[in-house]
């Protein structure tokens, strides 16, 4: 019997799919380089690591593995909606917000339909987009940033879906209340605006909006969150989507019926009760901000300035090769080629240490020029 095509048996929208690039694994570098003590400033992970809450809560749920987790997030949703000031209802479950991310697109888009997204957004919208075989309408960025006059412009009837991250991953660009809220009521009925808020927990800006308290005039608003990037718990995958109710009822059709394990749930409520250590981290990420960013400047580079937990870097030029020398020294950032931005770096903040070994590793290899 001969081999199936399996490329002409996939859906139309899988057989042109390149799968999510990951941070590269600290392991696999020391493996392949033969590095040791090396650092991964590459996938906003939080360096302080989970809540000792979280810690203490994941190890108590270890003695219930034979169980199925709760499949509702009961004590989950409930926590999240009384600190969020929401109904329990409004709350959708994900494993990682990009689940979340996925099961809008699934619950909402045809491949019939349109979804749009700006240039330089998070990569995972152009994948569920495509994965569903819908066409992708993607927006010229203005500044790095999203271009809300343009993403309007680009709805058509058959727009079901826009995906706004904010602040943007990887560019750390950000919107604010009265923009994005002039964008969200200029959307017609049949148009989801899903609102990516990975790095909520971060921003400190005034003018930030608080996308929840829009939720009652708006129902085609989805807002979605995560315990991945602030809490600590990429690890673990666990994020939500709060929405109408209604909408909620939609993406819980498509969910399916476990996807948030038990360690996960138990993590994240406990994760909720620490604003201490949320505090912590923020506090972290604002002194190693203002360091690595003063830090890039003394070397001559510019970069994008960041609301999030990263920043992108222009080091003028392609950055692969900076980015390889790197990885030579230890040190895992994020090339952005793959984004459409080859000349630049994204780097995540660690801690103080970590960061001063970035930025004397990458004096290095700007000066040995592109070589390892
Ligand atoms: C990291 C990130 C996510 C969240 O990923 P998880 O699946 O929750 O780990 C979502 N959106 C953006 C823009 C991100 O950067």
């Amino acid at each position: 019997m001969s081999h199936p095509k399996f490329q002409e048996l996939a859906a139309p929208g899988v057989r042109g799919l390149v799968p999510y690039q990951p941070g590269k694994p600290i392991e696999e570098l020391e493996r392949e380089y033969g590095v040791s003590h090396a650092i991964k400033l590459a996938s906003n992970e939080n360096p302080l690591g989970p809540s000792p809450l979280a810690l203490v809560a994941a190890h108590e749920a270890l003695a219930s593995l034979a169980r199925y987790p709760d499949g509702g997030g009961f004590a989950l949703r409930d926590e999240l909606a009384k600190r969020l000031g929401v109904e329990r209802d409004a709350i959708t479950l994900g494993n990682g917000s990009n689940d979340v991310l996925e099961l809008v697109a699934r619950a909402f888009v045809t491949p019939e339909d349109e979804v749009v997204f700006s240039q330089y957004a998070f990569a995972v919208y152009p994948l569920v987009t495509q994965a569903i075989g819908a066409q992708a309408v993607v927006t010229p960025a203005r500044d790095f940033g999203h271009d809300l006059a343009a993403m309007a412009a680009s709805v058509t009837p058959r727009t079901r879906l826009v995906f706004i991250a904010n602040p943007n991953n990887p560019t750390g660009t950000w919107l604010t209340s009265s923009a994005l809220e002039d964008f969200v009521g200029k959307m017609p009925a049949h148009v989801i605006v899903v609102i990516d808020e990975a790095y909520f927990e971060y921003v400190a800006e005034p003018h930030y909006p608080n996308t929840l308290s829009w939720l009652s005039r708006y129902p085609n608003l989805v807002v979605a969150r995560t315990f991945s990037k602030a809490y600590g718990l990429a690890g673990l995958r666990v994020g939500f989507a709060v929405s109408h109710p209604a909408l909620a009822n939609l993406l819980n059709r498509v969910r399916q019926p476990f996807n948030v394990n038990s360690i996960a749930l138990a993590a994240a409520v406990a994760a909720l009760g620490d604003e201490d250590h949320l505090a912590k981290a923020r506090a972290l990420n604002q002194e190693g901000m203002a360091i690595l960013t003063r830090g890039v400047t003394v070397l001559g580079l510019d970069y994008i300035p960041s609301v999030g937990n990263f920043v992108a870097v222009d080091v003028g030029r392609v950055a692969t090769p900076l980015y390889e020398a790197l990885l030579y020294q230890g040190v895992i950032v994020r090339p952005l080629g793959n984004y459409g931005m080859p000349n630049h770096l994204r780097v995540t903040i660690g801690l103080p240490e970590e960061n001063a070994r970035f930025l004397s590793a990458l004096a290095r290899v700007l000066h040995m020029g592109a070589a390892p």
